[in-house]
């Protein structure tokens, strides 16, 4: 029996494109064998990967001047991949908002002179820095910034006011809402979280910002020669690639970013309003700057949250447990979590606190 997965990464997949995925596993189209036993110079392959690419541009509505690339090494890796290839004056701004922002930071600091412009972590990272008071460092190469923060349960609703080029990593929030790709030079995310299984990461970025990578970029975190070689510079990670195919079409169909935007707001709001409403549940985020892809919350006491993990997993609703850094629970609510599944959480929430208030 499947159940209702909560997990923030790797995390839950729309049972359809799971049961696609299985029926094409022993021969994928007539080929009489998988898509990940063949080679990636192949017909089948290359199919499987511009497709991707293309409906990828098609969900978020990426313009031309735009590459998308697919690569290794997960969001982590992008961490030092974006100052290799960005810095020009060797300076860049950072906005620190959760424990990723904080080691994107870190890593940066190892190739340029990187400084913190704002952050909210003396509050334990519950807001979003007021983008109006944040000022930056004149001639900076670029602001980086983490638009939806996976373990404390925040995001961006306003971009910093800056000429420079703004960088965000959206692992845990690329495709759950619209987004102006214009805005923004780079955009990346590890594909775990919203997209496919591990081992993918997606690199939008815009092509007048090719090129510059430092004479010590390694090569395969060069964006130049992976937007040359179509991302096919060495093996691709096939199995993820094909799964994100899969996923994009499954999204296309439903209605495209649009439509699963109005999905994950409205499980978000009844999430929420459940906590908000209830005097056992609390969810400490300044309200304008909540999430809508993962939601922590506590209830009254440690032993009572650990209780409550025990209790759902036993209920069919597992990986509920927060993060190690901010201990009591977190409800990671992705594009494939149904609303059937927020339901019966908020259901089991209820049952809950009248059994232990
Ligand atoms: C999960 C996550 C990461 C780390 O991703 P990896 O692919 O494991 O390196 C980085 N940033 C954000 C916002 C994340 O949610």
């Amino acid at each position: 029996m499947r159940v209702y997965n909560f997990a923030a990464g790797p995390s839950t997949l729309p049972v359809s494109v799971l049961e696609e995925a299985q029926k094409e596993l022993l021969d994928y189209q007539g080929t009489g064998m998988s898509i990940v036993e063949m080679s990636h110079r192949g017909k089948p392959f290359m199919a499987v990967n511009a497709e991707a690419n293309a409906l990828l541009r098609e969900l978020m509505n990426i313009p031309d001047d735009y590459s998308v690339l697919f690569v290794q090494g997960g969001a982590s890796q992008q961490f030092a991949a974006v100052p290799l290839n960005l810095l020009k004056n060797g300076k860049a701004d950072y906005i620190l908002t959760g424990n990723f922002a904080q080691k994107a930071y870190e890593e940066g600091v190892k190739y340029g002179d990187m400084a913190v412009a704002a952050s909210s972590k003396e509050d334990k990272y519950t807001y979003i820095p007021d983008m109006k008071s944040v000022k930056f460092r004149d001639g900076i190469d670029y602001v980086h910034t983490t638009y939806n923060n996976t373990i404390f349960g925040t995001r961006y609703t306003e971009l910093p006011e800056t000429t420079a080029t703004l960088v965000t990593d959206m692992s845990s929030c690329i495709l759950s809402e619209e987004v102006d790709v214009k805005k923004f030079g780079l955009i990346y995310a590890g594909a775990q979280k919203n997209i496919a299984p591990a081992g993918l990461t997606i690199v939008i970025v815009r092509k007048d910002l090719l090129g510059n990578a430092s004479p010590i970029c390694p090569t395969m975190l060069n964006y130049a020669i992976q937007d040359k070689n179509d991302s096919l510079y060495n093996t691709p990670p096939c199995f993820p690639i094909y799964m994100s195919m899969l996923v994009f079409r499954w999204l296309k169909k439903m209605g495209g970013v649009k439509v699963i935007q109005k999905i994950n707001e409205e499980k978000a709001a009844m999430l929420y309003d459940f906590i908000d409403n209830s005097s056992f549940y609390t969810n400490k985020v300044n309200k304008k700057d909540r999430s809508i892809m993962n939601v922590p919350f506590v209830s009254p006491s440690e032993e009572l949250d650990a209780k409550f993990v025990a209790e759902a997993t036993k209920a069919g609703l597992v990986s509920l447990k927060g993060h190690r850094v901010t201990g009591g629970m977190r409800a990671s609510i992705y594009n494939a979590m149904p609303v059937e599944g927020v339901k019966a959480l908020i259901d089991f929430m209820k049952k809950f606190e009248l059994e232990n208030k």
